[in-house]
């Protein structure tokens, strides 16, 4: 059967600019896990989205995310996807959703210059987005201190694990605080992607839109 949302963007408890950035985009109807995932999260619970490409899900844990840096200085977010196409897909839809928030951010990949990526830390950046990688590499460098992170999405989390991340996936957790809401995207769920959400996740929502898959 067809969804049909229940919401409107102007509906959810967004930041003016945020609603502002989203007219101006074109975003009027929420995608279905947009609609379902948006308020739970916008509460700060730990959100679960089970949603393949294509389904809006970037946008989903970026504007609770955005919301929060906006409403609370001290908060810091990192977001990890599994490879640097889609971390810079990542980026350039913050980017726009961001625009005029002010909110700065370092995108660390491989394959682009140490040295940049070493400036923009130094500034102190509320949003880092990333691949697992080249996250630990600065982690082990002393560069980026995720101690004061409380703000984590993890994108295509099936697919991290299956390209063999696991263990640097476990480390970046493991580094970020405690006290977080935490996001986990992924096309599906098998036993290897429900251990990881089980061991970094509080009493998640979990929002699946196929939910007679695996
Ligand atoms: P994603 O699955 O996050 O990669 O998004 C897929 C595409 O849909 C991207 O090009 C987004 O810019 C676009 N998009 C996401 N949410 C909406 C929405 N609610 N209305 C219109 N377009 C959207």
């Amino acid at each position: 059967d067809e969804y049909v949302p229940v919401n409107q963007f102007v509906d959810f408890d967004l930041q003016d600019i945020l609603q502002n950035n989203l007219r101006n985009r074109g975003y009027v109807i929420p995608s279905p896990i947009q609609d379902q995932a948006i308020p739970v999260a916008l509460t700060g619970m730990d959100v679960i989205g089970i949603a393949g490409t294509g389904t809006g899900k970037t946008a989903a844990f970026a504007l609770p995310m955005l919301n929060r840096l906006i409403t609370d200085k001290n908060s810091k977010a990192i977001i990890i996807a599994p490879t640097r196409e889609l971390a810079q897909q990542i980026e350039q839809e913050i980017r726009l959703l961001a625009k005029g928030t002010g909110l700065s951010g370092v995108i660390l990949i491989g394959g682009t210059s140490m040295g940049l990526q070493l400036r923009d830390l130094r500034h102190n950046p509320r949003i880092v987005i990333g691949t697992p990688g080249r996250i630990k590499d600065h982690i082990n460098r002393g560069t980026l201190k995720l101690r004061n992170f409380n703000l984590i999405a993890l994108d295509e989390v099936d697919r991290m694990l299956d390209m063999g991340f696991i263990n640097d996936v476990t480390e970046i957790l493991s580094n970020v605080n405690d006290i977080r809401q935490s996001f986990f995207f992924s096309a599906t769920i098998d036993n290897k992607v429900r251990r990881l959400i089980d061991t970094f996740s509080k009493e998640p929502h979990m929002i699946s839109l196929r939910p007679s898959a695996a």
